[in-house]
């Protein structure tokens, strides 16, 4: 292979030695598809093959490297064409069983007197033996090699892909061309940070010399990929700033003063603060992008319906789009309280509203009458136009698409837009998710709140578990049992139908888990009680009635699924049970957790788990030790790492190849500031000193 003189992200794949048609194919879904992509495609772990472990050595726990010779194989048939596969393998230290269920093929591939490397954990107690160990043969030829004797890159692999001879192909393309890389860092940035320049930078995540060196190239290439992202935000940020909308406010008229004397409390030092930040964004002649964040229960409300009637007293239209038929109703409610009084229109538009009342709405919307439209999606329809819409609040966005959140803006030209989530993100991810908003963080709750207590029960306590819950409806107060209902976007890995059925059929089955619940508990352990059950395949309007008795106090006990999760705010619920958290994340939990403790009651959350799944421990005594939504997120995140937290990928966060949200904290914020700095001087990055960097962001913005 020639050294190429075009951009090595021109020059295909197939270039390399060994690389046919087919080959492009499979290295496609690894992502390769050119010398470029094969410099940056960082290995999945490495291996010290320095120092291999003898046989007799090995312990359970962490896994271990071996290398041996096959003495003797087998394959066994057992029912249902189900098969194990065994190869004793010997180094002159003693002899390790490796054992594969249902991958009869390594019959073929593996033979009595080859040479092996093991990778896996060695099963506690009888023989030595690891299931499922990672196996590479061995040329006994190739001591000092790329595959033997100095640390060893594991790559992802797909079928028909073998780690060998990837290994080789990116071993080529490494030798050959990384020194035709072209670096988009400019020497300014890497002046004083102590990084490999970008060859050594290539070479080292690859082949390191040591693993010292290759936390350094690793560091240097998320810092590259990191810098990228925020480049696009700030970018997207200045042309915010760029822009001049059209509408004006003034503030602090008669409507916000009259809203402020109907107020049933006194806003909190963080609520007027906040507050003052929203009406600040107001006034500056480019729009609002601004994330209203604050724990559950702390008070948002309030401060988006100060804002709306702010808009509304300077004559423009305003919508509050909410994730669910209840709490958007929830919000017409409490919004044509405070403002129906002071004679503005408000209305709800959501699936629930029959078509003949839809019409006249509608109608309302288009003309002007309507100044305040509250729904659910159902506002994203075609056929909703506003007469002069300037403010738009999403609440409880982290329930919604980018898609439907820009959906609702495009309804304005360039209006003012505020989202609102209880979901408390890690600075970390808030600077990659909302990198482009300002934020707002409500740290503090409403005074005099009572902490809620957490108690984490086992089956065996249920008739406690019921007294305390009847202990508590017989002071008058109310509570709700909880029934997990997973949706797909808590599926592992993106969606997938055969397991989507499976999703949905969960879903009938907890509902009617629920149901027989809510008759059970009625029937037998409250008759004393009035029970109500909501989930969501009832009709719109039937929820609607279930939850406004709920609302009204006429129910004491509420059974449902998790469509209590967001928003709710029943104050004289004081009790709540969970059942199935192990079915929950942790920020689910807390959601959940956030329906009760909204008054100066005190109140009590039971999760019942009898698992002794090791995650759904940790998680559960997460939950236990602390109310903190933000440290709760925060241990989210180290649980299930970033791309796991629960629709965060629906929030568009970029899938990193190289950094890593969790370890690299310190590195993001750095990539942030140098990319405020660079876009600040030069927002299209037009001097020639950034001309190979301009080019990565567009391409990293095509792949994001
Ligand atoms: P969230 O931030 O979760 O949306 P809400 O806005 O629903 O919370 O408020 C939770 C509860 O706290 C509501 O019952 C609300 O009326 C009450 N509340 C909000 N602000 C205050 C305050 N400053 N003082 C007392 N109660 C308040
Ligand atoms: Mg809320």
């Amino acid at each position: 292979m020639a050294v190429p003189q075009a951009p090595l992200r021109t020059q295909s794949i197939q270039y390399v030695k060994g690389v046919g048609p087919r080959r492009v194919t499979q290295l496609r879904q690894l992502g390769l598809t050119n010398l470029e992509d094969a410099c940056y495609f960082p290995p999945r772990r490495y291996e010290d093959r320095t120092r291999l472990v003898a046989i007799r050595d090995l312990a359970p726990g962490e896994p271990n490297t071996v290398r041996g010779t096959i003495v003797t194989t087998g394959l066994r048939r057992i029912h249902r064409g189900q098969t194990i596969f065994e190869a004793a393998i010997e180094d002159p230290s003693g002899v390790l069983h490796g054992i594969w269920f249902n991958q009869p093929y390594l019959a073929q591939q593996l033979k009595a007197g080859e040479e092996l490397i093991l990778y896996g954990k060695l099963e506690p107690g009888g023989r030595p033996q690891m299931v499922h160990p990672e196996i590479e043969r061995v040329d006994p030829e190739e001591h000092g090699s790329i595959h033997m004797g100095r640390i060893v890159p594991i790559y992802p692999l797909t079928s028909g892909v073998g780690q060998r001879w990837l290994r080789q192909v990116i071993a080529e393309v490494v030798e050959r061309v990384s020194g035709a890389l072209q670096d988009p860092l400019p020497r300014r940035l890497l002046d004083g940070r102590g990084w490999p320049a970008l060859p050594e930078a290539v070479r080292e995540l690859h082949f390191p010399t040591s693993m010292q060196a290759m936390e350094a190239a690793r560091e240097r290439l998320a810092f590259e990929e990191l810098l990228l992202l925020q480049l696009g935000l700030a970018q997207r940020r200045a042309r915010t700033v760029a822009q001049i909308k059209p509408q004006r406010y003034r503030l602090d008229g008669p409507l916000t003063q009259a809203l402020h004397r109907r107020m049933p409390f006194q806003l909190t030092a963080d609520q007027q603060r906040v507050l003052g930040e929203l009406l600040a964004d107001l006034s500056e002649p480019s729009p609002m992008h601004r994330l209203l964040q604050g724990d559950v229960g702390c008070g948002k409300t309030i401060v988006m319906v100060l804002l709306m009637a702010g808009a509304v007293e300077n004559g423009h239209q305003v919508v509050l789009m909410a994730p669910t038929e209840l709490l958007a109703e929830q919000h017409a409610r409490t919004i044509q309280g405070l403002l129906g009084p002071l004679r503005v229109s408000a209305a709800l538009l959501s699936q629930g509203v029959v078509a003949a009342e839809r019409r006249p709405i509608v109608e309302g919307i288009a003309d002007g009458t309507i100044s305040i439209v509250i729904g659910t999606h159902a506002l994203l329809q075609k056929d909703v136009a506003f007469k002069r819409l300037a403010l738009v609040v999403i609440d409880e966005q982290h329930k919604f698409g980018v898609t439907q959140r820009s959906a609702l803006a495009r309804k304005a030209r360039m209006a003012d837009v505020l989202v609102v989530t209880a979901t408390p993100i890690p600075r970390t991810l808030a600077l990659t998710i909302y990198g482009d908003l300002e934020i707002s963080t409500i740290n503090q709750l409403p005074p005099g709140r009572a902490p809620i207590k957490t108690l984490w029960m086992h089956e065996v306590e249920r008739s406690d578990l019921y007294g305390l819950l009847r202990e508590e409806l017989r002071q008058g107060r109310q509570g709700y049992v909880v029934y997990p209902l997973v949706e797909p976007i808590r599926l592992r890995s993106g969606f997938d139908p055969e397991r989507s059925r499976g999703i949905e059929e969960q879903a009938t089955q907890e509902v009617r888990a629920a149901t027989q619940m809510a008759k059970q508990l009625q029937q037998e352990v409250f008759p004393e009680f009035k029970i109500g059950l909501l989930h969501g395949q009832m009709k719109p309007k039937q929820k609607e009635q279930v939850m406004h008795a709920f609302a009204g106090g006429e129910l004491s006990l509420l059974v449902s699924t998790v469509i209590v999760e967001v928003g709710l705010d029943v104050p004289n619920a004081t009790a709540m049970v969970i059942e199935h958290p192990e079915r929950f994340g942790l920020a689910q939990l807390h959601q959940l957790r956030g329906r009760i403790g909204r008054s100066n009651l005190p109140a009590t959350c039971v999760v019942v788990s009898d698992s002794d799944d090791e995650a759904v421990r940790e998680r559960l005594s997460a939950f236990v030790r602390t109310t903190d939504g933000f440290q709760l997120a925060e241990k989210d995140l180290e649980i299930r790492g970033p791309g796991e937290l629960r629709g965060s990928r629906q929030h568009g966060v970029v899938r990193f190849r190289i950094a890593d949200l969790i370890r690299d904290r310190a590195l993001l914020e750095d990539a942030r500031q140098e990319a405020a700095g660079v876009v600040g001087h030069d927002p299209d990055l037009k001097d020639p000193a950034l001309a190979v960097l301009r080019d990565r962001l567009a391409r990293f913005q095509e792949q994001s």
